[in-house]
């Protein structure tokens, strides 16, 4: 089989990841990126002694293909384990509270009434399945119970999603619970099998980042000999042509037209649909009608005896509830050590998202000092930090709201008529590092089988199949 041309759109952690599995397979990969850095979101700094980042700031992996990667990329000695004994809190009833990880955890703790714990130990009792398409907050009360929902996962979905629970569908956001439920009749049951008789690892995630940020992961991706990357190429325009796909680009030498093979497009959604318009037009129209939320990303470093609070935990999340404009806080110094100068510590906040997309439109003092007096409350804070980097994104992570597996099977349905053409970003599949890499792998995979029924074609083997890229 002679190798297919192929290009990837976009060099973040999506596009670098296609390009990267398929690199590993001896295809060699051309990556255009339209701006001067790769990375995408994906943006580690070092100043003043802290290490910072933009957009993802750790990496909670149970997946082999993550393992195999770090090994090629020989990033096994780079690797920074969050410590074990961390705890997790939640901001419950105005204070921060250690919110336990298990169920039996949850029904021992102070975050539920009697009630709420009777309610969430009777899941298994719960024999009838929700409607398609079903909400978080619909999925949550009818298996464990109002508190729940409010106590435990609304602060995970909107603080680690950015995500509205009433409005995000169930089977995009938790799609383990699902498939437990589906499997198993119930999450509780699901849990008990897997663990007694199965013995997977259900919950235990290894947790890390590398010495130099996220950003070395990157770097190491990129740097595979066979992943030619172009940077300041912003891709305009897409054609058919006898062969594949003609493509049209601006360049800071001007335009530029190139044809290949196979096309995988990893940029936002809007822009896939924007690009995909032309060719055709409902493709366009559901890539673009998937939504983003805004998102900021709050850095402050502080001398660590001004802080009254232990500061024993991965930090804490905020339930709609609790009524704070936070989303979330993570204690990076805690998490890894050496993000901070000896005797300081890093505080990242996550704020904006489809709870609280208008603080994006607060001036950059505004949003900084709202969020330190949040935190100066919440953690005892005495003192001004004597660092402080923003970072804003527009497009902050793509909301996986309404009927939104409808809408991805409908995308695919499109998406079949065009053969060598795919789609990989974050919008389907999952959001978090790891499931982008993992998405990179399905991707190359669907690459690699229409390469060869193209070839068979040839020779009037075989016709081509439908074939589907989106994780629907
Ligand atoms: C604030 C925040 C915190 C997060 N924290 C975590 C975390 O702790 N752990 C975790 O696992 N995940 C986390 N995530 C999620 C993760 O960082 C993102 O989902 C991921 O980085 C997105 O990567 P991507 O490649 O899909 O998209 P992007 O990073 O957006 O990359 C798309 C690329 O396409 C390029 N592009 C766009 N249009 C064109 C064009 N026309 N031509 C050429 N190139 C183009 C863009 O310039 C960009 O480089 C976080 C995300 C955010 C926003």
């Amino acid at each position: 089989m002679s190798d297919p041309k192929v290009i990837v759109i976009g060099a973040g952690i999506s596009g670098l990841s296609t390009a990267w599995w398929l690199a590993e397979q001896g295809i060699s990969v051309e990556v255009w990126e339209s701006k001067a850095r790769i990375g995408g979101k994906i943006e580690s700094t070092s100043n003043s002694g802290y290490l910072t980042e933009s957009a993802a700031g750790l990496l909670v992996n149970f997946r082999n293909e993550i393992d195999q990667l770090i090994k090629r990329c020989n990033l096994t000695q780079s690797k920074r384990q969050r410590p074990g004994d961390l705890k997790r809190y939640v901001l419950h009833d105005n204070r921060l509270c250690c919110v336990p990880m298990t169920i039996g955890g949850m029904a021992r703790s102070h975050l539920l009434s009697r009630r709420g714990k009777l309610r969430l130990l009777g899941e298994g009792l719960i024999f009838h399945h929700g409607e398609p398409g079903e909400s978080v907050s619909q999925f949550i009360q009818r298996r464990f119970g109002r508190e729940m929902l409010h106590t435990a996962i609304d602060p995970f979905v909107s603080g680690t999603l950015a995500s509205d629970p009433d409005l995000a569908e169930a089977a995009s956001v938790l799609p383990r619970l699902k498939a437990l439920e589906e499997q198993y009749g119930s999450i509780t049951n699901g849990i008990l099998v897997n663990k007694l008789w199965k013995r997977r690892r259900i919950n235990k995630a290894d947790t890390f980042s590398f010495t130099g940020g996220m950003s070395q992961l990157i770097n190491a991706m990129a740097d595979h000999p066979g992943i030619h990357i172009r940077k300041n190429i912003s891709l305009q325009r897409v054609e058919r042509n006898r062969n594949g796909w003609q493509l049209h680009a601006y360049t800071s030498m001007g335009e530029l037209n190139e044809s290949c093979q196979q096309l995988v497009i990893t940029a936002p959604a809007d822009v896939a649909g924007r690009l995909l318009a032309p060719l055709d037009r409902n493709l366009g129209q559901l890539l673009s009608s998937i939504e983003y939320a805004p998102m900021a990303v709050l850095h402050m470093g502080l001398e660590r005896r001004q802080v009254r609070h232990p500061l024993d935990g991965t930090g804490f999340l905020v339930a709609k509830r609790a009524g704070v404009k936070l989303n979330g806080n993570l204690w990076m110094s805690s998490l890894f050590p050496q993000r901070a100068p000896a005797g300081k510590i890093l505080l990242t906040s996550y704020l904006g998202g489809a709870r609280h997309p208008e603080l994006l439109q607060l001036p950059d003092e505004q949003l900084i000092e709202q969020t330190q007096t949040e935190l100066s409350r919440l953690l005892g804070i005495e003192v001004d930090p004597d660092y402080i980097r923003l970072h804003r994104h527009s497009q902050g992570l793509p909301l996986y709201h309404g009927h939104y597996q409808a809408k991805l099977a409908q995308i695919n349905i499109r998406l079949h008529q065009y053969s060598g053409l795919h789609l990989c970003g974050n919008y389907a599949g999952g959001v978090s590092v790891r499931e982008r890499i993992y998405q990179g792998k399905l991707a190359t995979k669907q690459i690699l089988q229409t390469a060869k029924r193209k070839q068979n074609n040839l020779y009037g083997i075989e016709q081509p199949k439908p074939y589907s890229t989106i994780p629907v």
